[in-house]
Protein backbone atom coordinates (compact mmCIF):
# COMPACT_ATOMS: atom_id res chain seq x y z
CA UNK A 1 0.00 0.00 0.00
CA UNK A 2 1.12 3.44 -1.13
CA UNK A 3 1.81 5.99 2.00
CA UNK A 4 -0.24 8.31 -0.17
CA UNK A 5 -2.19 7.84 -2.94
CA UNK A 6 -3.82 10.70 -4.79
CA UNK A 7 -6.04 10.52 -8.13
CA UNK A 8 -7.58 13.61 -10.12
CA UNK A 9 -7.29 16.24 -6.82
CA UNK A 10 -8.51 19.37 -7.93
CA UNK A 11 -9.06 22.36 -5.81
CA UNK A 12 -10.73 25.61 -7.12
CA UNK A 13 -11.12 29.20 -5.47
CA UNK A 14 -14.06 30.49 -7.36
CA UNK A 15 -13.43 30.43 -10.48
CA UNK A 16 -9.47 29.94 -10.12
CA UNK A 17 -7.93 26.45 -10.54
CA UNK A 18 -5.25 26.58 -8.22
CA UNK A 19 -4.33 22.34 -8.61
CA UNK A 20 -6.08 20.48 -11.19
CA UNK A 21 -6.66 17.21 -11.59
CA UNK A 22 -3.34 15.42 -10.14
CA UNK A 23 -2.51 11.99 -9.63
CA UNK A 24 0.66 10.66 -7.76
CA UNK A 25 1.69 8.06 -5.30
CA UNK A 26 4.27 8.04 -2.61
CA UNK A 27 5.69 4.46 -1.67
CA UNK A 28 6.11 4.04 2.12
CA UNK A 29 9.80 5.32 3.68
CA UNK A 30 10.89 6.95 1.02
CA UNK A 31 11.24 10.98 0.72
CA UNK A 32 8.67 12.45 -2.14
CA UNK A 33 9.40 16.08 -2.67
CA UNK A 34 7.16 18.03 -4.77
CA UNK A 35 8.65 20.98 -6.92
CA UNK A 36 7.78 24.05 -8.46
CA UNK A 37 7.81 27.62 -8.53
CA UNK A 38 5.91 30.75 -6.33
CA UNK A 39 2.00 29.79 -6.76
CA UNK A 40 2.19 26.47 -8.49
CA UNK A 41 0.04 25.18 -6.20
CA UNK A 42 2.18 23.26 -4.04
CA UNK A 43 0.87 24.90 -0.36
CA UNK A 44 -2.83 24.02 -1.84
CA UNK A 45 -1.93 20.52 -2.64
CA UNK A 46 0.05 19.40 0.96
CA UNK A 47 -2.93 21.17 2.70
CA UNK A 48 -5.38 19.11 1.51
CA UNK A 49 -3.47 15.68 2.11
CA UNK A 50 -3.60 17.62 5.80
CA UNK A 51 -7.12 18.06 5.60
CA UNK A 52 -6.85 21.57 6.35
CA UNK A 53 -8.24 22.00 3.12
CA UNK A 54 -11.08 20.77 1.36
CA UNK A 55 -10.95 19.41 -2.21
CA UNK A 56 -13.16 20.73 -5.03
CA UNK A 57 -12.92 16.61 -6.32
CA UNK A 58 -10.63 13.88 -6.89
CA UNK A 59 -9.64 11.41 -4.26
CA UNK A 60 -6.66 11.43 -1.74
CA UNK A 61 -5.53 8.90 1.13
CA UNK A 62 -2.99 9.22 3.57
CA UNK A 63 -1.44 6.46 5.03
CA UNK A 64 -4.48 4.22 4.40
CA UNK A 65 -7.32 6.71 5.49
CA UNK A 66 -9.17 8.33 3.28
CA UNK A 67 -8.64 12.57 3.16
CA UNK A 68 -12.67 13.76 3.18
CA UNK A 69 -14.07 10.88 4.85
CA UNK A 70 -11.40 10.36 7.69
CA UNK A 71 -10.07 13.21 8.76
CA UNK A 72 -8.72 12.68 12.38
CA UNK A 73 -7.51 9.45 11.16
CA UNK A 74 -5.13 11.15 8.81
CA UNK A 75 -3.95 13.92 11.45
CA UNK A 76 -3.31 11.75 14.24
CA UNK A 77 -1.12 9.39 11.53
CA UNK A 78 0.74 12.52 10.31
CA UNK A 79 3.32 15.11 11.87
CA UNK A 80 3.34 18.03 9.72
CA UNK A 81 5.72 21.26 9.13
CA UNK A 82 4.65 24.74 8.11
CA UNK A 83 6.01 27.06 5.91
CA UNK A 84 5.69 29.67 9.04
CA UNK A 85 7.15 28.44 12.54
CA UNK A 86 4.44 27.52 15.26
CA UNK A 87 6.94 27.50 17.91
CA UNK A 88 5.50 29.17 21.19
CA UNK A 89 8.94 31.45 21.66
CA UNK A 90 7.96 31.83 25.29
CA UNK A 91 7.98 28.30 26.17
CA UNK A 92 11.40 26.21 25.99
CA UNK A 93 12.19 23.67 23.79
CA UNK A 94 11.22 20.82 25.98
CA UNK A 95 7.70 22.26 26.90
CA UNK A 96 7.09 22.89 22.95
CA UNK A 97 7.57 19.43 22.19
CA UNK A 98 5.64 18.52 25.76
CA UNK A 99 2.65 20.15 25.18
CA UNK A 100 2.54 18.78 21.78
CA UNK A 101 2.71 15.03 22.89
CA UNK A 102 -0.14 15.68 25.30
CA UNK A 103 -2.62 16.96 22.54
CA UNK A 104 -1.58 14.16 20.41
CA UNK A 105 -2.68 11.65 23.06
CA UNK A 106 0.54 10.28 23.79
CA UNK A 107 0.33 8.03 26.52
CA UNK A 108 1.44 9.84 29.60
CA UNK A 109 4.72 7.28 30.06
CA UNK A 110 5.80 7.43 27.28
CA UNK A 111 5.68 11.08 26.79
CA UNK A 112 9.38 12.46 28.69
CA UNK A 113 11.55 9.75 26.58
CA UNK A 114 9.62 10.67 23.01
CA UNK A 115 10.63 13.97 23.50
CA UNK A 116 14.06 13.71 24.59
CA UNK A 117 14.78 11.06 22.11
CA UNK A 118 13.21 14.09 19.26
CA UNK A 119 15.26 16.50 20.52
CA UNK A 120 18.39 14.04 20.53
CA UNK A 121 17.53 13.52 17.23
CA UNK A 122 17.88 16.90 16.00
CA UNK A 123 20.65 17.63 18.42
CA UNK A 124 19.14 20.03 20.38
CA UNK A 125 18.95 18.13 23.61
CA UNK A 126 21.48 20.52 25.48
CA UNK A 127 19.38 23.14 24.63
CA UNK A 128 16.16 21.87 25.95
CA UNK A 129 15.33 23.82 28.76
CA UNK A 130 16.06 27.27 26.98
CA UNK A 131 12.91 29.49 25.88
CA UNK A 132 12.86 29.21 22.29
CA UNK A 133 13.00 32.79 21.87
CA UNK A 134 16.63 32.75 21.73
CA UNK A 135 16.66 29.97 19.14
CA UNK A 136 17.95 30.85 15.48
CA UNK A 137 16.20 30.49 12.64
CA UNK A 138 18.02 27.14 12.04
CA UNK A 139 17.34 25.67 15.52
CA UNK A 140 13.54 26.94 15.34
CA UNK A 141 13.47 24.23 12.25
CA UNK A 142 15.03 21.42 13.56
CA UNK A 143 12.70 21.81 16.90
CA UNK A 144 9.79 21.90 14.10
CA UNK A 145 10.83 18.93 12.97
CA UNK A 146 11.32 17.19 16.15
CA UNK A 147 8.24 18.22 17.22
CA UNK A 148 6.27 17.22 14.14
CA UNK A 149 7.68 13.53 15.01
CA UNK A 150 7.42 13.10 18.67
CA UNK A 151 4.12 11.51 18.32
CA UNK A 152 5.90 9.50 16.02
CA UNK A 153 3.63 9.89 13.06
CA UNK A 154 4.06 7.22 9.70
CA UNK A 155 4.22 10.16 7.34
CA UNK A 156 5.83 13.74 7.72
CA UNK A 157 4.80 16.34 5.46
CA UNK A 158 7.06 19.60 5.46
CA UNK A 159 6.13 22.26 3.38
CA UNK A 160 9.45 24.71 2.15
CA UNK A 161 11.48 23.33 5.61
CA UNK A 162 14.35 25.19 4.27
CA UNK A 163 12.56 28.34 3.30
CA UNK A 164 14.82 31.54 4.26
CA UNK A 165 17.60 29.79 5.93
CA UNK A 166 21.08 29.73 5.70
CA UNK A 167 23.14 27.33 4.01
CA UNK A 168 24.49 25.88 7.13
CA UNK A 169 21.21 25.71 8.72
CA UNK A 170 19.61 24.02 5.23
CA UNK A 171 22.47 21.46 5.34
CA UNK A 172 21.91 20.89 9.07
CA UNK A 173 18.19 20.75 8.69
CA UNK A 174 18.50 18.11 5.60
CA UNK A 175 20.89 16.00 7.14
CA UNK A 176 17.86 15.39 9.66
CA UNK A 177 15.12 14.55 7.31
CA UNK A 178 16.70 12.44 4.77
CA UNK A 179 17.80 10.26 8.26
CA UNK A 180 14.09 9.78 8.58
CA UNK A 181 13.65 7.50 6.48
CA UNK A 182 15.92 4.99 7.26
CA UNK A 183 15.97 5.40 11.27
CA UNK A 184 12.88 6.41 12.30
CA UNK A 185 10.74 4.47 9.08
CA UNK A 186 8.65 7.56 8.34
CA UNK A 187 7.71 8.88 5.05
CA UNK A 188 8.74 12.41 4.63
CA UNK A 189 6.38 14.23 1.69
CA UNK A 190 7.77 17.73 1.20
CA UNK A 191 7.79 20.94 -0.98
CA UNK A 192 10.26 22.91 -2.15
CA UNK A 193 11.45 25.30 -5.00
CA UNK A 194 15.42 24.32 -4.24
CA UNK A 195 16.84 22.29 -6.74
CA UNK A 196 19.45 21.05 -4.82
CA UNK A 197 17.04 19.50 -1.98
CA UNK A 198 14.24 17.69 -4.93
CA UNK A 199 17.96 15.63 -6.16
CA UNK A 200 18.31 13.93 -3.20
CA UNK A 201 14.63 12.59 -3.11
CA UNK A 202 13.55 9.45 -4.25
CA UNK A 203 10.99 10.35 -6.32
CA UNK A 204 9.67 13.70 -7.41
CA UNK A 205 6.71 15.39 -8.63
CA UNK A 206 7.10 18.92 -11.14
CA UNK A 207 3.79 21.38 -10.39
CA UNK A 208 3.27 24.45 -12.29
CA UNK A 209 0.11 25.81 -12.82
CA UNK A 210 -1.38 23.19 -10.77
CA UNK A 211 -0.88 20.75 -12.83
CA UNK A 212 2.05 18.15 -12.22
CA UNK A 213 3.95 18.11 -15.60
CA UNK A 214 6.45 16.10 -15.06
CA UNK A 215 7.14 12.50 -12.37
CA UNK A 216 9.81 9.99 -11.46
CA UNK A 217 13.09 9.99 -9.88
CA UNK A 218 15.59 13.01 -9.96
CA UNK A 219 17.71 10.73 -12.37
CA UNK A 220 14.70 9.68 -14.95
CA UNK A 221 13.90 12.99 -15.50
CA UNK A 222 17.20 13.93 -16.01
CA UNK A 223 17.28 11.36 -18.42
CA UNK A 224 14.27 12.73 -20.10
CA UNK A 225 16.06 15.51 -21.61
CA UNK A 226 18.60 13.24 -23.24
CA UNK A 227 21.57 15.03 -23.14
CA UNK A 228 24.78 15.81 -21.45
CA UNK A 229 26.79 19.29 -22.26
CA UNK A 230 30.91 18.70 -23.01
CA UNK A 231 32.59 21.91 -22.43
CA UNK A 232 35.99 22.17 -23.87
CA UNK A 233 38.37 25.27 -23.52
CA UNK A 234 40.74 25.09 -26.75
CA UNK A 235 43.20 27.54 -28.24
CA UNK A 236 41.81 27.92 -31.38
CA UNK A 237 37.68 28.35 -31.26
CA UNK A 238 37.28 28.57 -35.42
CA UNK A 239 39.61 25.71 -35.96
CA UNK A 240 38.30 23.34 -33.25
CA UNK A 241 34.49 24.22 -34.48
CA UNK A 242 35.01 23.34 -37.61
CA UNK A 243 36.73 20.24 -36.82
CA UNK A 244 33.67 18.92 -34.60
CA UNK A 245 31.10 19.92 -37.45
CA UNK A 246 32.90 18.49 -40.47
CA UNK A 247 34.69 15.26 -38.27
CA UNK A 248 31.78 14.44 -36.01
CA UNK A 249 28.40 15.94 -37.02
CA UNK A 250 28.20 17.68 -33.88
CA UNK A 251 27.16 21.38 -33.42
CA UNK A 252 29.46 22.77 -31.01
CA UNK A 253 28.02 26.71 -28.93
CA UNK A 254 30.30 29.23 -28.16
CA UNK A 255 30.39 29.98 -24.66
CA UNK A 256 32.33 32.76 -23.37
CA UNK A 257 35.96 30.80 -23.48
CA UNK A 258 34.77 27.18 -24.15
CA UNK A 259 32.61 25.38 -26.70
CA UNK A 260 29.47 23.19 -25.10
CA UNK A 261 28.56 20.40 -27.05
CA UNK A 262 25.52 19.00 -26.43
CA UNK A 263 25.67 14.96 -26.46
CA UNK A 264 23.49 12.09 -25.56
CA UNK A 265 26.03 9.81 -23.32
CA UNK A 266 28.47 12.24 -21.99
CA UNK A 267 32.02 10.15 -20.98
CA UNK A 268 31.86 7.71 -23.73
CA UNK A 269 32.05 10.83 -26.40
CA UNK A 270 35.15 12.57 -24.52
CA UNK A 271 38.02 10.34 -26.03
CA UNK A 272 36.88 10.96 -29.82
CA UNK A 273 36.20 14.61 -29.43
CA UNK A 274 39.99 14.71 -28.33
CA UNK A 275 41.25 12.84 -31.20
CA UNK A 276 39.49 14.89 -34.07
CA UNK A 277 40.62 18.48 -32.28
CA UNK A 278 43.66 17.43 -30.82
CA UNK A 279 46.23 19.67 -29.47
CA UNK A 280 43.79 22.46 -30.22
CA UNK A 281 42.10 20.94 -26.27
CA UNK A 282 43.12 22.78 -23.08
CA UNK A 283 40.08 21.30 -21.09
CA UNK A 284 37.40 19.25 -21.10
CA UNK A 285 34.51 18.71 -17.95
CA UNK A 286 31.22 17.71 -18.67
CA UNK A 287 27.93 18.97 -17.50
CA UNK A 288 24.80 17.06 -16.42
CA UNK A 289 21.27 18.06 -16.69
CA UNK A 290 20.05 19.16 -13.86
CA UNK A 291 16.23 19.56 -12.58
CA UNK A 292 16.11 23.04 -13.57
CA UNK A 293 16.56 22.02 -16.66
CA UNK A 294 14.38 19.33 -16.59
CA UNK A 295 11.84 22.15 -16.20
CA UNK A 296 13.18 24.64 -18.69
CA UNK A 297 12.55 21.97 -21.06
CA UNK A 298 9.21 21.59 -20.08
CA UNK A 299 7.87 25.08 -19.53
CA UNK A 300 10.69 27.24 -21.48
CA UNK A 301 11.34 28.87 -17.93
CA UNK A 302 13.40 28.57 -15.04
CA UNK A 303 12.16 27.72 -11.78
CA UNK A 304 13.71 30.21 -9.85
CA UNK A 305 14.29 33.28 -11.56
CA UNK A 306 18.16 33.41 -10.22
CA UNK A 307 18.30 30.05 -11.97
CA UNK A 308 17.44 31.36 -14.96
CA UNK A 309 21.61 33.18 -15.78
CA UNK A 310 22.98 29.92 -15.43
CA UNK A 311 20.63 27.81 -17.34
CA UNK A 312 20.86 29.88 -20.56
CA UNK A 313 23.62 28.01 -21.62
CA UNK A 314 21.51 24.69 -21.18
CA UNK A 315 18.44 26.59 -22.41
CA UNK A 316 20.70 27.18 -25.78
CA UNK A 317 21.87 23.93 -26.20
CA UNK A 318 18.61 22.35 -25.96
CA UNK A 319 17.41 24.36 -28.24
CA UNK A 320 20.14 23.60 -30.68
CA UNK A 321 19.42 20.13 -29.84
CA UNK A 322 15.84 20.17 -30.46
CA UNK A 323 16.63 22.03 -33.83
CA UNK A 324 18.84 19.89 -34.78
CA UNK A 325 16.55 16.60 -34.19
CA UNK A 326 13.46 18.26 -35.70
CA UNK A 327 15.78 18.34 -39.28
CA UNK A 328 16.49 14.33 -38.91
P1 LIG B 1 4.66 29.22 -2.75
O1 LIG B 1 5.88 28.47 -3.17
O2 LIG B 1 4.75 30.67 -3.05
O3 LIG B 1 4.21 28.91 -1.37
P2 LIG B 1 2.63 27.39 -3.79
O4 LIG B 1 3.12 26.52 -4.92
O5 LIG B 1 2.61 26.79 -2.44
O6 LIG B 1 3.47 28.74 -3.78
P3 LIG B 1 -0.17 27.89 -3.37
O7 LIG B 1 -0.01 28.64 -2.10
O8 LIG B 1 -0.68 26.51 -3.29
O9 LIG B 1 1.20 27.91 -4.22
O10 LIG B 1 -1.12 28.75 -4.32
C1 LIG B 1 -1.53 28.28 -5.61
C2 LIG B 1 -2.39 29.34 -6.26
O11 LIG B 1 -3.63 29.42 -5.56
C3 LIG B 1 -1.77 30.73 -6.22
O12 LIG B 1 -2.07 31.39 -7.42
C4 LIG B 1 -2.49 31.40 -5.05
O13 LIG B 1 -2.58 32.79 -5.25
C5 LIG B 1 -3.87 30.75 -5.13
N1 LIG B 1 -4.53 30.70 -3.82
C6 LIG B 1 -4.04 30.11 -2.70
N2 LIG B 1 -4.92 30.24 -1.68
C7 LIG B 1 -5.98 30.93 -2.16
C8 LIG B 1 -7.23 31.39 -1.61
N3 LIG B 1 -7.54 31.13 -0.34
N4 LIG B 1 -8.06 32.07 -2.42
C9 LIG B 1 -7.75 32.31 -3.72
N5 LIG B 1 -6.60 31.89 -4.32
C10 LIG B 1 -5.73 31.22 -3.55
Amino acid sequence: MPAIKVSDLTKRYNSFTAVDRISFEVPEGTIFGFLGPNGAGKTTTISMLCTLLRPTSGEASVNGYDCIREPSRVRESIGIVFQETTLDKDLTAFENLYYHAILYNVQRHRRKDLVRKALRFVGLYDRKDEPVKRFSGGMKRRLEVARAVVHQPRILFLDEPTLGLDPQSRTSLWEFITRLPSEEGVTVFMTTHYMDEAEVCHNIAIIDNGRIIAKGSPDELKKGIGSDLIYIKVTDKEEAVRLIRDRLSLNPLRKGEELSIPVTGGEACIPELIRTIGDLAVSVRIQRPTLNDVFLNLTGKAIREEEQDSSDTIKDSIREYRRRFDRR
